[in-house]
């Protein structure tokens, strides 16, 4: 086999590994070779193609786009040849002797680090062309440029640390690869047999498929985007979402779609169970892959879907685009912002259709994806109205569930005007506020406003139909009607209370604007509220969170004065008294979540406790 012209090299480190694991693999579904040799043969197709847009020097431009594969049973060989873009001799040295996708590298690395038999693996990542050693004895890979200049070559290996590349004999455009199948392999050597892979794994790649003599290709061809949809089975769907993007888990849900007004085209978009892309994802970037009467023009294309979708993943083809663009003018045609509204227009739709239908999917959708919807309202206001209706809360009267703002407007009092919400950091903290007291002792619902983007979007979203969003913990005289505390009975008589107040002044000091009662409180000692009624509390958050220096406007103290602890306080005196204000505040700046350094109260807190205990004996 060697002549003078043949040149041996040696395979990377990593791909000699994934040789060995291959070779010796007892992974039982090894007709996957199948698979990965004809994706890769489409692929090379389709890159043909794609040059051919903008390339008139092509080698063979009117040979016909297909792949051929043949069998000797005698000889136990299988030949699999296309005519797609081929490989010059350096282009075979880089694409087959080292790894350089994505998806053989993780398998690699996935085999590594879990140290387990690497067999179940395989099927998972898809090893792509090296995978042919697990049932070939040696592979002949034969191939030519369409660069017309180009000269065949020849890439043999056996699955042993080298390979060698020789100069070949090759008339026609293209990429021929033989293998000799090991004697355990033999049962690849029937033309049924490759027929029968071919139809399972490979029916929807796009260009025929010829096995043997036939005059008719084996698969289907069509991709799985433009087959009608009562053709394919939810298997189906799901195996095409695993290829495309490598995350194991299934979808959430997927969205086909087919139209021809005002825009012909086809779509199949995928929402993924989690917002975060696993270590081993093949997709690098959000966006879509842009695929113009099924050739690939845009494997990341973000201008399809508004931002705030930017987690769909997909296909979307259509006969509109015009084909001899290039990328760039793909972006500035202006069929690109119609196409971005029908297919933005059905995401919302099924989306909405899901939140009737199936309430619990439609949580786990929430659970990832809703800060992506609030972020939206933030960035985009003009599509607030659009967003608006997908949007759910946790309330104070319904902690565990989520309800959207129509179902709490249902809800919602006798005379109630507006929505109300509070801003907290975390959802259990939240319930503990002391602006919620008199909402939660007479029912009122309210909604709980805790991750970071809340804020963000109440910039936009301040209303919601005729009804306008509103703080609880803003001061009492906002206008508002909200709930009174009822126990009046109870309270410090007015002389007391007011020295109470200026015990807390002198105290306090500087750090508080003022002191004063507050009838909203039940349960609560005190609660800070913003001594500016304008004031915007959802800023402050915004600023705090953008880490932008923006010191917390100094806010009020109001004091619950019916309440049993400001009444043993008022018999208190001394030092005992003062730390007790100190905590007062301190606790509240804590519920608010606004205390600069909390484990200061450390000491304060156990001054207390020794106080309370000595008091006992
Ligand atoms: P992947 O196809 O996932 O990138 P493979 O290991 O299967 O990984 O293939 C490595 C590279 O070899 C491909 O990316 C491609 O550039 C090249 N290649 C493989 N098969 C062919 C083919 N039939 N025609 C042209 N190039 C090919």
């Amino acid at each position: 086999m060697t002549d003078t012209n043949t040149q041996q090299f040696t395979f990377k480190a990593e791909t000699k590994q994934l040789l060995q694991i291959l070779i010796h693999s007892l992974y039982k579904d090894r007709e996957v070779f199948l698979r990965e040799l004809l994706s890769n043969a489409s692929d090379a197709i389709n890159r043909l193609r794609f040059e051919m847009l903008t390339n008139q020097n092509v080698l063979d431009p009117d040979v016909e786009l297909k792949i051929h594969v043949t069998v000797d049973k005698d000889n136990r060989t299988i030949v699999v040849q296309d005519t797609g873009i081929g490989m010059t001799q350096d282009e075979l040295v880089d694409h087959l002797g080292t790894i350089a996708q994505s998806s053989a590298r993780k398998f690699l690395e996935t085999a590594k680090e879990k140290n387990q038999d690497a067999s179940g693996l395989i099927g998972q990542f898809g090893v792509g062309f090296y995978s042919v050693f697990m049932v070939a004895e040696w592979v002949r890979v034969t191939s030519r440029s369409f660069r017309p200049d180009a000269q065949a070559v020849t890439w043999f290996a056996t699955g042993d640390d080298t390979y060698q590349i020789s100069p070949a004999e090759m008339s026609e455009r293209g990429t021929r690869i033989e293998i000799k199948l090991k004697e355990d392999a033999a049962e690849f050597a029937e033309e049924y047999r490759l027929k029968n892979i071919v139809n399972k794994h490979s029916d929807y790649i796009g260009f025929p498929i010829y096995v043997g003599e036939d005059e008719k290709p084996v698969n289907k061809q069509s991709s799985l985007w433009r087959t009608a949809r009562n053709e394919i089975t939810p298997e189906q769907y799901k195996d095409f979402y695993r290829q495309t993007t490598l995350d194991f888990e299934d979808p959430l849900m997927h969205v086909h779609m087919v139209t021809d007004a005002p825009v012909q085209l086809y779509a199949l978009l995928f929402f993924p169970a989690k917002s975060e892309r696993n270590m081993f994802s093949l997709r690098k970037e959000d966006g879509l892959k842009l695929y113009s009467r099924n050739i690939l023009i845009d494997e990341y294309n973000k201008d399809l879907l508004p931002e705030y979708l930017r987690f769909v993943q997909g296909v979307v083809d259509s006969e509109d685009l015009p084909l001899n663009v290039s990328r760039e003018t793909v972006q500035s045609s202006g069929l690109m912002p119609k196409l971005k509204k029908v297919i933005t227009n059905q995401v919302i739709k099924e989306l909405e259709t899901l939140a009737k239908k199936d309430a619990e999917k439609y949580a786990a959708f929430w659970s990832e994806f809703g800060v992506y919807l609030k972020q939206g309202i933030a960035a985009t206001p003009a599509d607030t109205d659009t967003i608006t209706p997908l949007l759910r809360f946790k309330t104070n009267t319904n902690p565990e569930t989520w309800s959207s703002l129509d179902e709490y407007v249902s809800r919602m009092k006798d005379g109630q005007k507006v929505i109300y919400y509070i801003v907290g950091e975390d959802p259990k903290a939240v319930l503990r506020s002391p602006h919620l007291d008199a909402f939660q002792a007479n029912g009122t619902e309210v909604l709980l406003l805790t991750e970071p983007m809340d804020s963000f979007m109440l910039m936009s979203l301040r209303k919601f139909k005729d009804y306008e969003l509103k703080s609880i913990s803003g001061a009492e005289a906002d206008g508002t009607e909200q709930p009174k505390a009822e126990s009046e009975a109870e309270k410090i008589p007015e002389g007391d209370f007011n020295s109470l107040v200026e015990k807390f002044k002198q105290v306090l000091g500087e750090r508080v604007t003022d002191v004063r009662a507050s009838s909203r409180l039940v349960t609560s000692v005190a609660r800070l509220v913003d001594a500016d009624e304008n004031s915007n509390p959802e800023l402050q958050r915004v600023y705090k969170y953008l880490g932008k220096e923006y010191e917390v406007p100094k806010k009020v103290l109001e004091l619950n004065p019916a309440h049993a602890m400001l009444k043993s306080l008022l018999k208190t005196d001394g030092e005992l008294q003062t730390i007790i204000i100190e905590q007062v505040f301190d606790s509240a700046l804590l519920v608010e979540g606004l205390h600069p350094d909390p484990s200061s109260m450390a000491a304060r807190v156990q001054q207390i406790m020794e106080a309370a205990l000595k008091g006992q004996k």
